[in-house]
C-alpha cells in the first residue's frame, strides 16, 4: 500500500533512471543530492597545484581558458580534470542522461535514491 505506480508506458526492467559521465551507478531521483555537481573556485594557483577526486591534476579547459584568466581565479569540480574561466562553460556542466535501466552500464543504484525509495 502506498506504492507509487508510474505508468510511463516502460514494461519491467526498463525503468528510466539518471546516470553521469563519471559514476558507476544510477540514480532513480533526478533531484539526488549525489547528482549535483559541486563546482568551487580556487586560485590560478591553487588550482594548478590540487588534484581531483581521482587524484588527477587540473588541466587548462580548451573551451574557456584560451583568452586567459579574466578573474584572478578559476572554477573546478571534484570530479572534474580541468580548471575553467568561465562558469558558464559547456565544461562545467554536469552531464545527466536519462536511459533505460538495462541499457546503462552503471551496475548500482545510488545509496542516497536507495534510501529515498524507502526500500
Ligand atoms: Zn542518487
Ligand atoms: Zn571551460
Amino acid at each position: 500500500m502506498g506504492e507509487d505506480v508510474q505508468s510511463s508506458g516502460g514494461s519491467p526492467g526498463s525503468e528510466m533512471v539518471y546516470v553521469t559521465d563519471y559514476e558507476s551507478v544510477y540514480h532513480t531521483s533526478s533531484t539526488c543530492t549525489h547528482l549535483d555537481l559541486h563546482i568551487y573556485t580556487e586560485t590560478l594557483d591553487a588550482a594548478l597545484q590540487s588534484r581531483n577526486k581521482d587524484g588527477t591534476r587540473y588541466q587548462p579547459c580548451d573551451k574557456c581558458i584560451g583568452e586567459g584568466i579574466s578573474h584572478g581565479h578559476v572554477y573546478l569540480t571534484e570530479r572534474g580534470t580541468a580548471y575553467h574561466n568561465n562558469l558558464e562553460c559547456s565544461g562545467l556542466k554536469r552531464c545527466i542522461r536519462l536511459v533505460k535501466l538495462d541499457e546503462t552500464s552503471a551496475q548500482n543504484l545510488c545509496s542516497r535514491c536507495q534510501y529515498a525509495k524507502g526500500e
